[in-house]
């Protein structure tokens, strides 16, 4: 990632000799890059400061000479041109001068098509990249965001394992295929997501990023995509060839067709908030220093440790990301967006976001990382953090609290969570239980880090989670800060987790594989790593069967249960009891009188973290054991009629009762 196409000196020169990014007009139509239609190709550039300005059109994606340049005409900070007759399959690029300097030939940042390594935009008409049926595309049904459970992948790691029984392996296609199977004959890919029960698929990056050479795929090379280059463009290593734009387009929206054929939703990951080159990033080479935040310095400020942090509130890069989103979510019917660093953006623009996103679809589902990787100009009340969750509208942030809770503190890898015995994490988990929001019965002052208050104001903000890409997966964790553990206790510890994820309040988030204790061998921040550490091997579908099991009917009993998903703080406060308990690492609680409507009139769910056997004291009544701690036994289960109930060693319990009127602690006869 090292593009520095001009000197650091001679980028900041252009902007600082008395020039002010204030002064720039603001563009207010909706229609900068490319308008095709087959009469003509018109094109708008955004560039105040520009001289001059040019378009030059090409016949291949890279390479080769102009076709032909046109000079474009400036007004009011656009700069206009416009192509006459069908160029439909031409690329483009343009190139401003300013101060008498020619910059780098670069695709505009709405370029919405690219050739091979994003180089150049692509002239399409985008309804012939529509696959067959596209118009019938709907998206799934969701009713609150509470019922969403997240399955957070990367494309390449469903498929690229030999055991995946994919053959479009590393591609879009890959997550199209159906009937795949593992050799021991389980479902794998697209079958499998359906067969686990997740709601939404969220894609690690999908849009155009720098890391990977897309004329040399041979080498297969594996990255996450955390560099952007084309926003509103897609990464051409996915699809079945990178050269020609419309191939990406197509594959991908085969994508979200097959999943939506599924009833799951899809959600892309987006990163607004750096670019992956700096200096030479399309951004600067258009308008230099103009869509980032400076440092007192002048130089680029560093929010994402990735070397810059965008500008979300300069009105063109606000504007330039309520665009880019809405194209998503028009042009590919996406259904959610997850905002990488969220803390670096600002909260108004989120909530323009919101805004515009609810026009397309009230369902789609915004959420993103509520910090930053390092330190910011803009204020912290102004910033998108996880504090701040409440002035947004509508958007959610991950907790961190239950994270860490359960597994340990995420960067203190020795560090022991609840499941593993660690003491002082009660109050963190019934804060993570109740979704971050107010309960009167969590000790907010004994809730670990920076979550004293409840940030939340409803669960909906809230992202439940033990493990995601980032950092050791949850079954490496268990092993690295308990070096001793048996195998069997690692397993029980694990479940215990999934059980406490997917039985608190908020919305669910599972990392790819959690079901099949998935390893990156120790790894943690695999992003360019092979596809060995990173890909899921379907084998352990087998070698886990029975933590697959327990995993989907996990999330089956959330799906049937609406108690698990309950919509508004007043009705956890009104419906969740938590039970009183001495040990420091058990705690449990009822879901009283039909929550949410539920079928059910009590559930009783009860965590033990510890290394002994515990007794819970419940409220004497007829229970069903639905959960006893190894195994779910939904369709069978087990009676129990007593005042207590024994938990295994890091264990969780789900069972519940019909029987109980008014929840009272008054022993019967
Ligand atoms: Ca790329």
């Amino acid at each position: 990632m090292h593009y520095l196409l001009i000197s650091f000196w001679s980028m900041f020169s252009f902007f600082t000799a008395g020039e002010s990014f204030k002064d720039y007009p603001v563009y207010q139509g909706n229609d900068l890059g490319l308008t095709y239609t087959p009469q003509a190709s018109e094109f708008k550039l955004w560039s105040p400061p520009a001289e001059k300005a040019r378009l030059r059109l090409y016949a291949k994606g890279l390479g080769g000479k102009a076709l032909k340049t046109l000079n474009l005409k400036k007004q009011d900070g656009v700069w206009y041109g416009r192509v006459k007759g069908d160029q439909v399959g031409k690329y483009y690029a343009f190139q401003v001068q300013i101060k008498g300097q020619w910059l780098a030939e670069v695709p505009d940042p709405y370029t919405k098509a690219v050739g091979a390594n994003g180089k150049r935009g692509q002239i399409l008409d985008l309804k012939k990249t529509n696959p067959v049926a596209w118009e019938s595309d709907k998206r799934p049904t969701l009713k609150s965001a509470t019922d969403i459970i997240i399955y957070e992948l990367h494309i390449r790691d469903l498929s690229t394992h030999p055991t995946s029984g994919i053959s479009n392996k590393g591609k879009f296609l890959g997550l199209t295929e159906e009937k795949t199977k593992s050799p021991e004959g389980l479902t794998t890919g697209l079958d499998h997501l359906k067969e686990l029960g997740i709601t939404h698929v969220h894609l690690l990056p999908v849009y155009d990023y720098s890391s990977i050479d897309e004329t040399k795929l041979e080498e297969n090379k594996f990255n996450w995509g955390y560099d952007p280059q084309n926003y509103n463009a897609l990464e051409g290593s996915y699809s079945t060839n990178p050269e020609d734009g419309a191939v990406r387009i197509r594959e991908f929206k085969q994508v979200v067709q097959a999943l939506h054929s599924k009833g799951i939703r899809v959600i892309m990951d987006v990163v607004y908030n750096h670019t992956g080159v700096t200096e030479g990033s399309n951004f600067n080479q258009l308008v230099p220093g103009y869509y980032y935040r400076q440092n007192d310095k002048g130089g680029f400020s560093d929010a994402s440790a990735c070397g810059n942090e965008t500008a979300s509130e300069r009105p063109m890069m606000r504007k330039f990301m309520v665009e880019s989103v809405l194209h998503w979510a028009k042009e590919y019917h996406i259904d959610g967006f997850r905002f990488d660093l969220m803390g670096i953006h600002d909260i108004e623009t989120m909530n323009a976001i919101s805004k515009a996103v609810r026009e397309v679809d009230p369902s789609i589902f915004l959420y993103g990382e509520g910090w930053t990787a390092g330190g910011s100009p803009l204020p912290d009340e102004q910033r998108g953090l996880k504090a701040n969750v409440s002035k947004m509208d509508r958007v959610a942030v991950f907790s961190d609290d239950i994270r860490d809770a359960i597994r340990g503190h995420v960067f203190t890898h020795t560090d022991k969570g609840f499941v593993s015995g660690a003491p002082g994490l009660k109050e963190s988990v019934k804060f993570g239980v109740v979704a971050s929001t107010y309960h009167p019965e969590v000790k907010y002052p004994e809730v670990k880090y920076y979550s004293k208050t409840p940030y939340a104001k409803e669960p909906w903000q809230v992202i439940s989670y033990a493990s995601c890409h980032d950092n050791h997966t949850l079954w490496d964790r268990l092993a690295v800060n308990n070096p001793l553990l048996l195998d069997e206790e690692r397993l029980k510890m694990y479940r215990l987790s999934l059980l406490m994820v997917l039985t608190a309040q908020g919305v669910t988030f599972l990392h790819a594989g959690t079901e099949m204790a998935v390893t990156k061998g120790g790894a943690e921040n695999s992003y360019n790593l092979a596809d060995a550490v990173n890909q899921l091997n379907w084998t352990r579908k087998h070698q886990y069967k029975d933590l697959f099991n327990f995993t989907r009917d996990l999330i089956y009993l959330r799906k049937s249960h609406p108690a698990f998903r309950m919509t508004s703080s007043a009705q956890i406060r009104e419906h969740l009891e938590f039970l009183p308990h001495e040990d420091e690492n058990v705690t449990g609680f009822l879901l009283k009188n039909h929550a949410n409507n539920d079928p059910w009139q009590t559930i009783a769910v009860v965590y033990n973290g510890s290394g002994k056997v515990q007794t819970m004291p419940i409220p004497r009544s007829e229970w069903k054991i639905v959960c006893d701690g190894e195994k779910m036994q939904l369709n069978n289960p087990v009676s129990y009629r007593n005042s207590g109930i024994l938990v295994p060693p890091y264990s969780g319990i789900v069972m519940y009762t019909d029987g109980l009127g008014k929840v009272n602690w008054v022993e019967d006869k």
